[in-house]
């Protein structure tokens, strides 16, 4: 199951305005309750059905010209190891320059779909020009205008035709854990004080393909699959710590995991970055435990802990049915208690409400509290089911769906979470027409 899309390129061809076009409905919503700054570099975006990842490679880049080369370098080399479909966008506006040049050597040795992009043809005349790039001999090219969206249609058909097959539900139903965070927030740690030596234990010994990415653990009474851990033992090998490198092992553990483990470092707070993992998990529709590390580390008072929690909470809302442990990995401080809370987490993304149970104990509070007449019209809620996905979405039938806003869809999110314990899980409510 592979679902991420890489933009590579040089700066200034119009990355970021094609990423936010990709992106855009959603970064709407989500902004607007999270307040995540602009320098959001990855999201969540879906064409025909089809949903992935996607990253845009530009923004991490800081320094020097030649640091920065050397940067974009290393950024395309992650980006070809760790997505699934590679977006290589040049600028007809610019040509071709030699930075285009030294990328494009390294995608034309790459097995994976590389997607040549052509952007700011915005007139016929640059079609023409467009054809230059073909000697960049990577074949055939789509071109667009990412300023108003002309010819992305057609590059996204291909772009998730391109996109691996989504794996069927193993038969196996063990939890899929994904260790998540910034650099340096405990993530190795936690996963040597859960797994100890075992880590280094290589079940794919030649570890050339990147195909198996789960390992199967038994520790504490507790089973489980650690989600990309090959990368994981990989860091040790490769120092580096930039703050990009992170977020590819991030986005693509996520697409992989049932149940984020969320770390942060406790002296750092849940700052922007963890944010942005945050409502990747999120949107993913990934069950999410948020686990404050170095506890150890903080000068405590009566309400350090409450406070603490409080102001998480305010980060993550309206999503804050989200469990929260304070541990410390240095001293071995609630290692249990997080696994534990993982587990639950993980039963209650797979919970299943029988659709008897659901209606008797909904329809009697939406009969005390229906959804509020819309241009004179009212709604009638008659029915509710869970929907048979592997995470929880509820359909709610009635007359008039559309005459539902969000503020009743989350009274109903809400009375769900009451009444059903989804601590953990977001869960997406759907009104349907009856
Ligand atoms: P990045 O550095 O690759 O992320 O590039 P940006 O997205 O920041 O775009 C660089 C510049 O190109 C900006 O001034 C954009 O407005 C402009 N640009 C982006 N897409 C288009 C396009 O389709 N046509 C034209 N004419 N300009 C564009
Ligand atoms: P990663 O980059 O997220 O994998 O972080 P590491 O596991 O490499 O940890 C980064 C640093 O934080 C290391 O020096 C750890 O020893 C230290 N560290 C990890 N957990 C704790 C903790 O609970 N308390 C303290 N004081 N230090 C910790």
């Amino acid at each position: 199951m592979g679902n991420i899309v890489a933009i590579v390129g040089r700066p200034n061809v119009g990355k970021s305005t094609f990423f936010n076009r990709l992106i855009q409905r959603r970064e709407a919503i989500v902004d607007a309750v999270s307040g995540v700054t602009r320098d959001r570099h990855y999201g969540k975006s879906d064409w025909n059905g089809r949903e992935f990842s996607v990253i845009d490679t530009g923004g991490y880049a800081i320094g020097s010209d030649d640091a920065f080369e050397a940067e974009i370098d290393k950024q395309v080399v992650l980006a070809i190891e760790e997505a699934d479909v590679i977006i290589f966008m040049v600028d007809v506006e610019g040509g071709i320059s030699p930075m285009d040049e030294d990328v494009a050597q390294l995608l034309r040795k790459v097995k994976k779909p590389v997607f040549l992009t052509v952007n700011k043809v915005d007139n016929g005349a640059r079609e023409e020009q467009a054809m230059e790039f073909y000697s960049l001999g990577l074949g055939e090219y789509y071109t667009i205008a990412g300023i108003n969206g002309s010819g992305t249609g057609d590059l996204l058909d291909a772009v998730v035709k391109a996109l691996p097959e989504v794996e069927e539900v193993e038969e196996e139903e063990l939890p899929r854990f994904a260790v998540v965070g910034r650099p340096n927030a405990g993530k190795s740690s936690f996963i040597n004080a859960l797994i100890g030596e075992e880590r280094y234990i290589v079940t794919d010994i030649a570890g050339t393909t990147r195909d198996s990415i789960d390992t199967r653990y038994n520790r504490f009474g507790f089973e489980f699959n650690l989600v990309d851990t090959a990368g994981i033992r990989r860091k040790t090998k490769v120092k580096e710590d930039i703050e990009f490198y992170s977020v590819m092992r991030s986005v693509r553990a996520i697409e992989h995991a049932d149940v984020c483990l969320l770390i942060l470092d406790a002296t750092r707070g849940f700052d922007g970055q963890v944010q942005n993992i945050f409502w990747l998990a999120q949107r993913n529709r990934k069950g999410i435990v948020i686990l404050v590390n170095k506890w150890d580390l903080l000068e405590k008072e009566t309400n350090t802990m409450k406070e603490f929690e409080a102001k998480i909470r305010r980060e993550i809302e309206p999503f804050t049915d989200v469990p929260i442990v304070f541990i410390s990995v240095l001293n071995k401080q609630r290692i249990f208690k997080a696994m534990e809370t993982a587990v639950e987490v993980y039963k209650n993304r797979s919970k299943k409400i029988k659709t008897s149970v659901l209606n008797e104990t909904l329809l009697p509070m939406i009969e005390n509290y229906p959804p509020p007449a819309y241009k004179g019209k009212y709604v009638k809620i008659k029915f509710i089911t869970q929907l048979p996905t592997p995470q929880p979405q509820f359909a709610f039938f009635c007359n008039l769906p559309q005459y539902v806003r969000d503020p009743y869809k989350r009274f109903l999110e809400n009375k769900l979470r009451d009444e059903f314990d989804f601590k953990g899980v977001p869960i997406s409510v759907y009104m349907r027409k009856k």
